[in-house]
């Protein structure tokens, strides 16, 4: 009695999640992250439990097959649904379908053969195995690819550890004790049930806080990069610069200001989009020629940041001047200009250093007022702000239009 009861509160909370995992995905537009794939997983081994229960004892009848069947291709969904929640593609309908039959016709040949305990036995090896295979993956995952979520993997590998060893041991005794093991009055088929609702109930909200953590950190990468070049934004940028100077260590910080020359004259003439390409192009050099650990950003429109931490006024002229000569050296590939590749050039402001987040307003525009500096001395160069005015050791003195490679 006790058992069954169990199984009745477990086929609840199977279905009422199941259907709340498929609200969840409806919600989820584009990138599901599996949930409708654990929404299978619980309306099967829900109404495998609800077959149990209307089925009656354990025997040799339809509604028997396919409880095992079904009971046999959950774990098997919920895989499939795991990994798609880690962004691999994994089919679904074919797969279980083919595994649905081939698992029905196996409970055919061993009932024949062997008999009805046999077929209960199969159950509970094959998904012993299913189960070690999981954990293994989940561990192997916790290492690997899962390893921003090491906390919730291990404890989702001792969770099915637990349900693993049930299983092992349901194996071994209905091996050994035939169909009496599977008695519901026992204390075994007790214990794993209270475990199996248990799982039911712990799974449940940890699958909807693992999406609802992947969900909250794509909104904070969100919030702080700019959608077209992928950079950091203004609060991305003062994130990273907060996060910097928080450590005791944290050197003085430098700010380079990097405006592309003439772009008007880009879009003027090879259209918006060509313009929007030569963006996404001088972000991905400022990304290859900062030092790791510098923050590259878009301000908005042409303008971009980059700040040199824990580097001296001269470390920050290098990377300007590598930044500078990068840009100009290489060719924009664009199929929508007419004239072949473009080249862009762009002038740079240099900040004095600081060493505080709270001076960062006051470094825009120490940079900005050297970037100007720098535009109206002629463009493709680079402008420091202090006592003594630098110019690069390559710098120009004609301002340098962008235009088409020859
Ligand atoms: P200077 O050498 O003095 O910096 O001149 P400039 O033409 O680069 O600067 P200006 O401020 O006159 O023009 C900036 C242009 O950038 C104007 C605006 O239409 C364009 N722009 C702003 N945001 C975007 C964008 O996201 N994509 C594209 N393609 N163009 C943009
Ligand atoms: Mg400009
Ligand atoms: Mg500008």
């Amino acid at each position: 009695m006790g058992a069954t009861l169990i199984v009745g509160m477990l086929c609840v909370h199977l279905l009422c999640f199941g259907a709340m995992f498929l609200l969840i995905s409806t919600r989820l537009h584009g990138k599901k992250m599996g949930m409708e794939v654990f929404a299978i997983g619980n309306f099967l081994l829900g109404s495998a439990y609800v077959l149990q229960l209307a089925g009656g004892p354990p025997g040799w009848n339809a509604m028997s097959v396919v409880n095992h069947t079904l009971t046999l291709c959950a774990p098997a969904v919920y895989g499939v649904g795991a990994m798609r929640f880690f962004g691999r593609p994994a089919p679904l309908w074919r797969p279980l379908l083919t595994l649905a039959l081939a698992y029905t016709a196996a409970q055919v040949v061993a009932q024949w053969t062997l008999g009805t305990a046999a077929r209960y036995a199969m159950l509970a090896g094959a998904s012993a195995l299913l189960f070690a295979a999981m954990m293994a993956t989940v561990i192997h995952g916790a290492r690997t690819f899962a390893r921003d979520l090491r906390v919730e993997m291990v404890l989702f590998a001792a969770l099915i550890g637990g349900i693993f060893a049930l299983n092992a041991v349901k194996f071994v005794t209905v091996l050994q004790n035939g169909l009496e093991a599977l008695d519901m009055d026992s204390r075994f088929q007790t214990v794993f049930y209270l475990y199996m609702s248990f799982l039911a109930t712990v799974l449940a909200p940890s699958i909807v806080w693992l999406v609802l953590r992947r969900l909250t950190d794509e909104l904070r990468a969100m919030a702080a990069h700019d959608p077209l070049t992928r950079l950091l934004n203004r609060r991305g940028l003062l994130e990273g610069l907060q996060a910097h100077f928080r450590s005791r260590t944290a050197g003085p910080a430098h700010l380079l200001i990097v405006d592309i020359d003439h772009f008007k004259h880009i879009n003027d003439s090879y259209g918006h989009q060509v313009g929007d390409t030569v963006l996404c192009h001088v972000a991905d050099v400022l990304r290859e020629t900062a030092r790791q650990g510098d923050l590259a950003c878009r301000l908005g429109g042409e303008e971009f940041v980059v700040i040199c931490l824990n580097t001296d006024a001269e470390g920050a002229m290098r990377l300007a001047e590598r930044t500078r000569a990068a840009i100009e050296n290489t060719e924009v590939m664009t199929a929508a200009a007419p004239g072949g590749p473009i080249r862009c050039t762009v002038t740079i402001g240099i900040s004095p250093g600081f060493a505080d987040p709270q001076e960062l307003d006051r470094a825009m525009q120490q940079a900005d007022a050297a970037l100007y500096r720098g535009k109206n001395a002629g463009r493709n160069r680079i402008e420091r702000n202090d006592d003594a005015v630098q110019a690069s050791p390559s710098m120009k003195t004609e301002p340098l239009a962008a235009s088409p490679a020859h």
